[in-house]
């Protein structure tokens, strides 16, 4: 940008960084506090006993995920539409705003105590994210100045907010979830985005002109994508009122692999667009060849690291000891492990990028990919570890997930800030608005196959988990293998600042 930086967003009130980026901060604190929150809960919750102190819906672990993988893959897919309607509509604020606001009324609809009105609250989160998750990131960026060199580090600052609210989220909703009733952490993430929802609307003003109106576009072509949008609205609403009130019955699974392919094939038809009609030169499309490698290896990672609330949820409640000095821990709190590690590593690893690139040594962008595929391959075999374990002895101790979770942690680090960071450097200039849809696009992949990949290993139970992870472990490796191989082909990748 950036043209819209008028001259409050010039200082330096928040950690030397725009004031405005304070709202952002809490705004995605909030927001990723309900998202994961309730994320810990969703599978536990539709897997729980009909019967007992806190039932369930006692569905089977191989239909819950599948459902957890569609919810994931859309929450991340809806950010494509999000960015186009806030783009040409409604400015990127708005689109916050909104989105905060249905994001909260999905909760609280998560939060009545009934069976009936599930889905509905799930698919106002999954609109609401939409509106929210990508434009806010967006926004950060506008908060800068073109040659501001503060940019990068903002968005770090971003990423410890993700983390803080994560952890929140964790600790209150799911020691609310499963030890008091289910639907009260749904709720507390409703008020916990409720928070958000405040908080954005008393400090909008330290945004100033970031995000603050849509792209200029002529009237003529204004109005008609109103239509498009109203129509798109209510052939959404009628879909899914009628899903709702039983008029067609969907079966999950079946639903999961599907979308699986769907996503498979927007990006690849987008890829292949890009690189042979979108007038790019040679270098344009080199770096489109990088993206489109990366975009393989960050779909492969999420796969593995969605599956803390799902496959790894059920093994932490079903065969790990969770007491610690005799009290029970919330299965959620494992997860603690993922947000706390992040905030004590994301330093260590910035700090040691930029050392190695001081000497020339820094690691090129599929280097990085192929660091986190191992890693999350890593963490796969030591829950083999963990598995045979078990299947020895059951319960085993709580050290496993958490070296787990350590392991991902640490590839999370090696490849989703690099990531993003390459998505705004290497995207044709006049596509990135679109690119960063497509970086979301690799997590809603990584989402569904979680979900499908989840419900392959508990198919029956311990004895199931071993050839999945053991697949996925060798998959993991042989795109590692494949990034490696493939950056001594391609040279424009090479001594990246991250
Ligand atoms: N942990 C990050 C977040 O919540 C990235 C998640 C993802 O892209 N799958 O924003």
């Amino acid at each position: 940008m950036n043209n819209e930086a008028i001259e409050n967003n010039s200082n330096d009130g928040f950690f030397g960084h725009p004031i405005g980026l304070r709202t952002l901060f809490l705004t995605e604190m909030w927001e990723r506090m309900s998202y994961y929150g309730m994320r810990a809960l969703l599978v536990l919750y539709m897997t729980g006993a009909l019967t007992g102190f806190n039932p369930g819906l006692g569905w089977s672990s191989l239909e819950a995920q599948a459902i957890y993988g569609i919810y994931v893959g859309m929450v991340y897919f809806m950010v494509i539409p999000g960015g186009w309607l806030a783009d040409n509509l409604l400015g990127h604020q708005k689109a916050v705003l909104y989105g905060a606001i249905i994001i909260a009324l999905g909760h609280f609809t998560l939060a009545l105590p009934m069976e009936q009105t599930f889905f509905l609250g799930l698919i106002f989160v999954v609109l609401g994210t939409g509106l929210l998750k990508g434009n806010i990131s967006t926004i950060v960026g506008k908060l800068y100045r073109e040659d501001d060199d503060r940019r990068e580090s903002g968005y770090t600052i971003f990423y410890m907010a993700i983390n803080i609210g994560s952890t929140l989220g964790f600790l209150v909703c799911s020691y609310l979830g499963e030890k008091i009733g289910w639907h009260w952490g749904f709720g507390a993430a409703g008020i916990g985005m409720t928070f958000g929802v405040i908080q954005f609307i008393k400090s909008k003003d330290l945004l100033g002109a970031a995000g603050a109106e849509p792209n200029p576009i002529d009237e003529s072509r204004r109005s008609k994508m109103v239509t498009w949008t109203k129509v798109s609205l209510v052939v959404m609403f009628v879909v899914i009122l009628s899903g709702l009130f039983g008029l067609f019955t969907v079966d999950a699974r079946l639903f999961a692999e599907s979308f699986y392919y769907f996503l498979c094939f927007v990006a690849g038809t987008y890829f292949l667009y890009l690189y042979f009609l979108a007038g790019l030169n040679s270098n344009e499309k080199k770096n489109l060849v990088l993206l489109a490698l990366l975009f393989i290896g960050a779909a492969a990672f999420w796969s593995g690291f969605d599956q803390s609330a799902s496959s790894l949820s059920i093994f932490a409640r079903d065969y790990t000891d969770l007491s610690v000095r005799g009290y029970i821990i919330p299965i959620g709190w494992l997860q603690f492990a993922n947000p706390i590690f992040v905030v004590i590593f994301a330093p260590i690893f910035a700090g040691a990028w930029m050392h190695l690139a001081k000497r020339n040594l820094n690691p090129s962008l599929p280097i990085k990919f192929a660091l986190g595929l191992a890693l999350m391959a890593l963490s796969f075999i030591v829950m083999l570890y963990a598995v045979e374990l078990a299947l020895v002895s059951s319960p085993v101790g709580m050290r496993w997930l958490i070296i787990t979770y350590l392991l991902q942690t640490w590839g999370e680090l090696a490849l989703s800030p690099v990531g993003l960071a390459a998505f705004s450097k290497y995207s044709p200039k006049k596509y990135v608005g679109q690119m960063f849809g497509l970086w979301f696009t690799a997590s809603a992949i990584g989402g569904v196959l979680a979900g499908l990949l989840g419900g392959d290993a508990l198919g029956a139970g311990l004895d199931s988990i071993s050839p999945v992870f053991g697949f996925m472990v060798r998959y993991y490796l042989l795109i590692a293998l494949g990034l490696i191989i493939l950056s001594f082909v391609i040279k424009t990748a090479k001594n990246t600042e991250n």
